[in-house]
Order: structure tokens, then C-alpha cells, then sequence
């Protein structure tokens, strides 16, 4: 990644992460959904109805379990038998956009065959050599 690239996601929009890869289209991000609302989960069918006002996205969920982090949903547009988005030209832009940061934010995890990968944009390495530096002023 180039630096304007660097300065701009890390600076401008204090991203950690960023997309690499592609989609293979499995699925599996459309199961075991997490719904977060400002800043907690979903854990509470009552609250989670109120949400289905705010967005179509949120219409399209069916609670299908709970577990520590909150209720887990699946979306009734995937084909079972395809693994197939039954609405992908018209998709929700929270669709297009998966997976962002804020996926690890809420407890959950890429599935381990996912296409894509989250990349950190400032690397391990760089964070150890810009630390030394800061040390060598002190
Ligand atoms: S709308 Fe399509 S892409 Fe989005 S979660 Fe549902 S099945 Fe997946
Ligand atoms: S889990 Fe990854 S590869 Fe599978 S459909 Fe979702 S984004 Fe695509």
C-alpha cells in the first residue's frame, strides 16, 4: 500500500485494518450475524424490533439463536440450496461493504475459508521500529 493510501485510511479515517482479497461467495457471513447499535449488541428480540424500522437490512434478519456476545441472526435472502444472496444486484451497502473492522469491534471473526483477509495498515513491524525511536528520545 502506497503511503498517501497509508496516511489516509490510518489518519483520516483512524482505520486499523484494511480488505484484501475476494469474495468466494459461501455465505457464511450471512449466518451467524451479530446486529450492533451504537455501541453494544443486540441482545434483546424487543430492541432488535425497533431496529427493523431504521433500516431494510435489519428486515431481512431472523433471530436463529444467543450466545454470550448477543442474539445471533441469519439473513432470509440466502438460498439454502446455493449459498446464494437472493438480492445480490440490490444488496444493502452493509453487504457490499463486509467485512469492516467493526466486525472484530463486536466479538466475531472471518470465517476461516472467508476470500478476504483484514490486513493491518500499520504493521507490526513498523509499529516495533517507530517505538524504538520514540525510546531513543526520552
Ligand atoms: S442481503 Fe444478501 S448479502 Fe446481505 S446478508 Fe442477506 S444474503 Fe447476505
Ligand atoms: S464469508 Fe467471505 S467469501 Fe464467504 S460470502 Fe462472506 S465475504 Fe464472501
Amino acid at each position: 500500500m502506497n503511503n498517501f493510501k497509508k496516511f489516509f485510511l490510518s489518519k483520516i479515517l483512524r482505520r486499523k485494518y484494511y480488505r484484501t482479497g475476494k469474495c468466494k461467495a459461501c455465505g457464511k457471513c450471512c449466518t451467524q450475524i451479530y446486529v450492533k447499535h451504537y455501541k453494544h449488541v443486540i441482545q434483546d428480540e424487543k430492541e432488535f424490533e425497533k431496529l427493523q424500522y431504521l433500516h431494510r437490512f435489519y428486515t431481512y434478519l431472523k433471530v436463529i439463536g444467543k450466545d454470550d456476545i448477543g442474539l445471533i441472526f441469519e439473513c432470509q435472502n440466502l438460498d439454502p440450496e446455493t449459498h446464494k444472496c437472493k438480492i445480490h444486484r440490490t444488496r444493502p451497502g452493509i453487504c457490499r461493504r463486509y467485512p469492516q473492522e467493526e466486525l472484530f469491534s463486536m466479538g466475531g471473526a472471518l470465517s476461516d475459508d472467508c476470500g478476504y483477509k483484514m490486513e493491518p495498515i500499520i504493521s507490526f513491524e513498523e509499529v516495533l521500529e517507530k517505538s524504538k525511536k520514540n525510546s531513543r528520545f526520552r
